[in-house]
């Protein structure tokens, strides 16, 4: 189909207004949060589920590739319109739709903004737990899409754990309705198959998520170590005690540093790494958990042990943490967030490997991340019209995800795989494994037109 047309026929099911197609709007949905950039033929901003059945039996007829987007802060790429064609923005689709507190649940549409809605169910007493660190911005459709996890993610769980029922639009633009507000479903676990998807299966236009009550109490905590090392293995030893913190999160000092130069949280600026230590749930024998967590710290050679006082000092610990990424932007233009996960007990072994290749490729490397989930972060920072840094750029992201799956790690904890670790692939899949994936992507996908290019190395 010509794409005068294509715009035309999206027009009559969106209306005019709700379709971009100049040059400038196609260039502002040409890039995410990774490194790529391509432009779509067209993108429409739907406002309910029948306008998103109809775009994608639209799509199906005329075998146009289709991409859901929420926010666009993926960090792979998976946003990127390779193959060109049609996104779908949810922007529009931002309503919650039901708060159900006797049966802990909120149902929303795709387009609402993660913290958004945290923010509204904490004013009654409930919880939605997964917190990616771009929750001011990331949107609930974007966090299906990921499966993203976050800070808390430790001891909650990542999203697949809290979206328990979904309306999904399939390729010809049937509508299907799976999992639900009940513990248990018959049928194929559909909702673990489309969570963490990135769009190459169907796009959810309505989801159910578990509320958890607030805590009664939370202990937050910054341990202060002289070397990486004793820090990363602190994160080890508090879990083999027996002890889920909620959070275990570790930063270093060139990323200390950077925050310090933005946010000034009073990082001390002289030691190696800090841990941000958050433990939640009911008080009693919460003090008795913090003790113990001080003696490991202290057989680990801690510096110092400080603890958030009051809710004021809490939030500014955590300003410094959520906006460490931004932050990195003092050291360098350009920075690229690799996403590896390993073994808690090898974090030591393979941080000290993920910063020897930073040195042969001579980037600097800072790191920020989900320790309690052996999640690593390494920040390469460099700047992006350099074409020649961009290249040791790639090659050092490729070499750290190797470091990972040699450790018995994995190429992701959370950022998916998206377009930029299409070919890492192979460091964890065998022919026989991408093949039994390319097969469910056929049978949910037959025309192949969700989110094309992604996710599955072609063959
Ligand atoms: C500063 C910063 C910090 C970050 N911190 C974290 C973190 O702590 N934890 C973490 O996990 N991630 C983190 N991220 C990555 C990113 O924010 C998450 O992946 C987030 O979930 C993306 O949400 P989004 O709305 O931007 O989705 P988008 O980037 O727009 O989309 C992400 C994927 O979901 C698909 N998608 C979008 N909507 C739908 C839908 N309705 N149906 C089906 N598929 C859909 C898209 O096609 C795409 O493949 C961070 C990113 C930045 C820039």
């Amino acid at each position: 189909m010509d794409r005068q047309d294509l715009i035309m026929q999206l027009q009559e099911i969106v209306g005019p207004e709700n379709v971009l197609s100049s040059d400038v709007d196609l260039e502002l949905y040409s890039y995410d949060a990774s490194l790529d950039r391509a432009r779509p033929d067209v993108v429409v901003l739907p406002d309910c589920t029948e306008q998103v059945s109809r775009i994608m039996a639209l799509a199906y007829k005329e075998k146009v590739p289709v991409l859901g987007r929420g926010s666009g802060t993926n960090l792979t790429g998976g946003t990127i319109p390779v193959k060109g064609g049609i996104v779908v923005h949810f922007s529009r689709m931002n309503r919650i739709l039901e708060v159900d507190l006797p049966n802990r649940t909120v149902t929303v549409e795709p387009g609402v903004i993660t913290l958004d809605l945290q923010t509204e169910m904490l004013k009654k007493g409930f919880v939605y737990a997964p917190d990616p660190a771009s929750q001011k911005v990331s949107t609930i459709g974007g966090n299906f899409g990921e499966d993203s996890g976050g800070p808390h993610c430790l001891k909650y769980g990542t999203t697949t754990n809290h979206i328990i029922g979904a309306e999904i639009v399939l390729y010809d633009g049937t509508v299907i309705q799976t999992g639900g507000k009940t513990q248990d479903n018959p049928g194929y676990d559909l909702m673990g198959l489309l969570v963490g998807s990135e769009g190459t299966l169907g796009l959810a236009t309505k989801m159910i998520l578990k509320l958890l009550r607030a805590p009664e109490a939370v202990k937050t905590m910054l341990a202060i170590f002289e070397t990486i090392e004793d820090g990363a293995n602190t994160v080890s030893e508090i879990i083999a005690e027996g002890i889920i913190p909620a959070t275990l999160e570790m930063m270093d000092n060139i990323v200390m540093r950077a925050v310090e130069e933005t946010i000034k949280v009073g990082y001390p600026l002289d030691a190696a790494c800090v841990l941000i230590i958050e433990l939640d749930g009911m008080p009693d024998g919460m003090d008795k958990k913090a003790e113990l967590i001080m003696e490991i710290c202290k057989r680990n050679r801690v510096r110092e042990v400080k603890l958030a006082r009051n809710e004021a000092e809490r939030a500014i610990l955590w300003a410094g943490r959520k906006g460490a990424f931004g932050s990195v932007g003092q050291v360098r233009p350009s920075y690229l967030c690799c996403d590896g996960t390993v073994p808690r007990t090898k974090l030591p072994e393979v941080l000290a490997k993920v910063m020897e290749a930073g040195k042969k490729y001579q980037l600097p490397i800072g790191n920020v991340f989900h320790a309690g989930d052996g999640n690593l972060h390494p920040l390469i920072m460099f700047d992006e019209r350099d074409p020649d840094e961009l290249d040791r750029v790639r090659k050092l992201g490729t070499e750290i995800l190797k470091i990972c799956a040699d450790a018995g790690g994995t190429i992701s904890g959370e950022h998916g795989v998206g377009l930029e670790k299409l070919k890492e692939t192979r460091f964890i899949f065998n022919d026989q494994d991408l093949k039994f994936e390319r097969t469910i992507k056929t049978a949910m996908d037959p025309a192949g037109i969700f989110n094309p290019g992604k996710m599955i190395p072609e063959t």
